[in-house]
């Protein structure tokens, strides 16, 4: 598997080079007028990119020092999905303040019956003559109170099967009617909301695709991956890897206890093989094969690697760990400190101690967010494996003869 990208004669990392002496310093607007935040995107938004030049441009930014913005949800999700489905008029109204990162994106499409099963979300879209309007609860939404405008899925009807009821909307998060209340989760930090949505009049331009066509919209959502080298960290690509917390316990002087040994090992055994499925996948789309069950395989196994790595940290931080401040380094010398071995503590990996206790309890959120971990097995037992389909064809199936209506 030869992963070496071209070198300086690829046209885009000439085309790259030269924009970036005349824009040594770029800002946002500029990077999303040149293509450069998405170049995987169509032109004029993007660059039409192969897997090649993403990664190539991606690298050559990285050389630069120079940052996309920060618009996660907008530029990995709600944007691809106005990409595929928008109108005109919607693209030319939304892509570009959403690629500079100038308008923040939510994603309304969770509630408090339907995670999971989210084609059984009951938020409600009703025609009014030019207006749509909306009533239900939204949860779980991540960014909603910095965002300008989310994706939001709504019932416009509720007397088909559930997953032909649905409708795809552009909500601006300050329309009346929208309340956005925090919840802080248990690393302190506010990052997601409940939204409620109580009459709120949203224009009938702010559909996105067919009336009841907002499912397959939604697949397409939540299927958008692109094609990255980066991220090996613990947490969904970010943070510390397995193979720096074991670096920590080796410059520490090792660790005896037999146990955390053991753990030890499997850690860095579990991550050097999410390594090379990564390397797998990106491999197939250089050589431009479809991906295979990897992408679902590497997401059920390192959402648990995630978990495995952060538990293992706090193991080695000892007491050291039911502090918000403390970390494995510590736990680590003070072992040393008082153990047989007589060896100093190390570097923390080049990471705060903070940034393992925090990892610690977000890793909880690992198994759970863009599907749970069951939902990814089942998944795989079906799609990959060929087993029989999980029970949710029977809950559809009396969903709809609740209804009378006919059985999809
Ligand atoms: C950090 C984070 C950020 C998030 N951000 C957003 C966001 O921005 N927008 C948004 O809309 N949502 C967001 N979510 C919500 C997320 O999509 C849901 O939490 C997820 O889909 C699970 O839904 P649920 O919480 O309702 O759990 P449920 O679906 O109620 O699941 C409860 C339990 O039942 C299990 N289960 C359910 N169905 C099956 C089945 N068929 N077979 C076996 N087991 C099953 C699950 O695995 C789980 O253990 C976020 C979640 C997290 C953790």
């Amino acid at each position: 598997m030869d992963l070496a990208l071209p070198g300086g004669e690829h046209p885009a990392r000439v085309a790259l080079r030269s924009w970036l002496a005349e824009h040594p310093d770029p800002t946002p607007r500029q990077l999303a007028e040149a293509g450069y935040v998405a170049p995987h995107w169509p032109r004029p938004w993007g660059l039409d990119a192969d897997p090649v030049a993403q990664l190539v441009i991606d690298d050559e930014l990285r050389r630069a020092g120079v940052r996309r913005p920060f618009n996660q949800i907008g530029i990995g999700w709600a944007g691809p999905t106005l990409v595929h489905a928008g109108t005109d008029a919607q693209k030319q109204r939304y892509l570009l303040p959403l690629l500079a990162g100038e308008e923040i994106w939510c994603q309304l499409f969770s509630e408090p019956g339907a995670g999971s099963d989210l084609a059984g979300l009951r938020t409600q879209a009703v025609r009014d003559g030019d207006e749509w309007v909306v009533s239900g609860q939204k949860v779980w939404t991540s960014y909603a109170h910095i965002a300008a405008l989310g994706i939001l899925l709504a019932r416009t009807d509720p007397d088909v099967p559930k997953h032909r009821g649905i409708s795809y909307f552009v909500c601006p998060m300050d329309a009346p009617g929208v309340t956005v209340r925090p919840i802080v989760d248990m690393t302190g930090d506010h990052a997601f909301n409940e939204v409620f949505l109580d009459e709120v009049r949203l224009p009938a331009e702010n559909l996105v695709g067919e009336v009841n066509g907002g499912w397959s919209l939604a697949k397409v959502t939540l299927g958008n991956e692109r094609v990255s080298l980066s991220g090996e960290g613990a947490l969904w690509g970010q943070g510390p890897t397995a193979a720096e917390l074991v670096d920590l316990a080796r410059r520490a002087g090792g660790v005896a206890d037999a146990v955390l040994r053991q753990q030890l090992v499997r850690v860095w055994a579990e991550g050097e093989v999410l390594r090379l499925i990564r390397l797998r996948t990106v491999s197939a789309a250089l050589s431009g094969r479809a991906p295979g069950p990897e992408a679902s395989v590497r997401k059920a196994l390192a959402d648990d690697h995630g978990q495995h790595v952060m538990e293992l940290a706090t193991g080695l931080a000892g007491m050291h760990g039911l502090l918000a401040e403390g970390g494995p380094a510590d736990g680590l010398a003070h072992r040393a400190a008082t153990g047989p071995r007589d060896a100093g503590a190390g570097p923390h990996g080049g990471w705060p101690s903070s940034a393992w206790a925090k990892g610690y309890l977000f890793s909880r959120a690992l198994t759970i967010g863009g599907g749970t971990s069951e939902v990814q097995r089942n998944i795989i037992a079906e799609r990959v494996l060929g087993l029989p389909h999980d029970v949710d064809v029977e809950a559809d199936r009396s969903w709809a003869q609740a209804r009378g209506a006919p059985v999809a």
